[in-house]
């Protein structure tokens, strides 16, 4: 292992990062704790409010991401791009090392590369992959995380190996996105890939997520990062024109005890003849989780009351022993969101139907790629 691996290992391990648009960072940092948490911020403006940040908070860790990826696809030629007013801009390798560079002159705690989107290989040559890996192992610094914007279709059985393989050639730790219509998880085998590659591959951050954070920590992540809005919380298909947005925001809530992100209008139908369910956390403090309204105070409201369930979630999670112990309380997590969609149910009488995605996840741990385990014997990164 090279030297100064270790830096950028230990800041990001077991490190829950939300992920959110410049615009509404300031109103995040009161409840992101600084030990365990921090903040990757998008947005045109977001290497100004990262200074901004910094200067004020300099203990708390904030990067950016540039999401290239959601506009660009990556080729062999050409896997890194930044949009500039000019247009998009190549990147070779001087020109990368100078946007990460960059992010660290606006004091982001470490540098992000902006790749773009890594589509399905059809051909199996996994070329495009391969030329990102190989373009950045070239970087001679120990203060980037190599950002994997990548198809769902990877996490499928045929092609996990290949993407196991090129990860593990890495010489920075990975930030892993899930591309997909949709949430990717409810994907053909893209649960179980995800978290045989969490096992396979010990430096891996999983980006632009939701709680899948949870479910790939429990497997040996690294850490990983939470959108703060929908979009935001897996990767999409690069569109040249995306702007994001558009659309007037509702406010959305984490509801833990259903281990679910629902609209208020959905808790609204469900509690609309009972009492609604209530929350403890610091911004809610025991009011319904049903009083958000469309105000723009209170989606906010409402995305604060979010992050506090993650932490508060990512904290039981941090005081459990990574492996078997972790799995374990993980599993709890998920047997007491069985019951307390039954228990809705009852209460309320109402259908609730038990998500897919929780399903695959009450599902047995695969284990890690056989490849892998025997990579990772040899005890060493192959440096080509
Ligand atoms: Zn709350």
């Amino acid at each position: 292992m090279r030297a100064g691996f270790e830096g950028m290992d230990e800041l990001l391990r077991d490190r829950l990062l939300i992920m959110v648009n410049d615009q509404l960072a300031i109103d995040m940092l009161p409840h992101v704790p600084a030990r365990t948490g921090g903040l990757v911020l998008t947005g045109a403006a977001a290497p100004v409010r990262c200074r901004e940040i910094r200067n004020v908070l300099p203990k708390t860790v904030v990067a950016m991401d540039y999401c290239s990826h959601t506009q660009q696809t990556a080729t062999a030629d050409a896997p890194f791009c930044i949009k500039t007013p000019y247009g998009w801009r190549r990147l070779d390798l001087a020109g990368l090392s100078e946007i990460l560079d960059g992010q660290r002159d606006n004091k982001a705690s470490y540098a992000v590369t902006p790749t773009c989107f890594i589509p399905a290989d059809q051909v199996g040559d996994a070329s495009v992959l391969k030329a990102v890996i190989r373009q950045a192992n070239q970087l001679r610094r120990d203060d980037t995380l190599l950002l994997l914007p990548c198809s769902w279709r990877w996490f499928q059985r045929s092609a996990l190996p290949h993407l196991a393989e090129q990860i593990q050639t890495s010489r920075h730790p990975v930030a892993l996105i899930v591309q997909a219509d949709g949430d990717p998880l409810e994907r053909k085998q893209v649960p179980e890939g995800l978290r045989q590659l969490c096992r396979s591959c010990p430096r891996l951050v999983l980006w632009r997520t939701d709680l899948a954070a949870f479910d790939a920590m429990a497997h040996g992540a690294l850490g990983a990062a939470v959108g703060a809005s929908a979009v935001l919380r897996h990767g999409v298909m690069p569109r040249p024109d995306s702007a994001g947005g558009g659309h007037k925001p509702y406010p959305v809530v984490l509801v833990r005890r259903l281990l679910r992100y629902h609209r208020v209008a959905t808790l609204d139908d469900w509690f609309a003849h009972v009492d609604p369910w209530t929350c403890t956390c610091a911004v809610c403090d025991g009011a319904a989780l049903t009083r958000f309204t469309d105000s723009d105070a209170d989606v906010l409201a409402a995305l604060q009351h979010t992050v506090r369930e993650l932490y508060s979630l990512h904290e039981e999670l941090e005081a459990t022993l990574p492996g078997d112990e972790r799995i374990g309380w993980w599993r709890q997590q998920l047997a007491d969101a069985w019951d307390y969609h039954r228990l809705l149910a009852s209460q309320t009488d109402t259908e609730v139907s038990f998500p897919k995605v929780l399903q695959a996840w009450r599902r047995p741990s695969p284990p890690a790629l056989p490849a892998a385990e025997a990579y990772r014997a040899q005890g060493q990164v192959d440096p080509s």
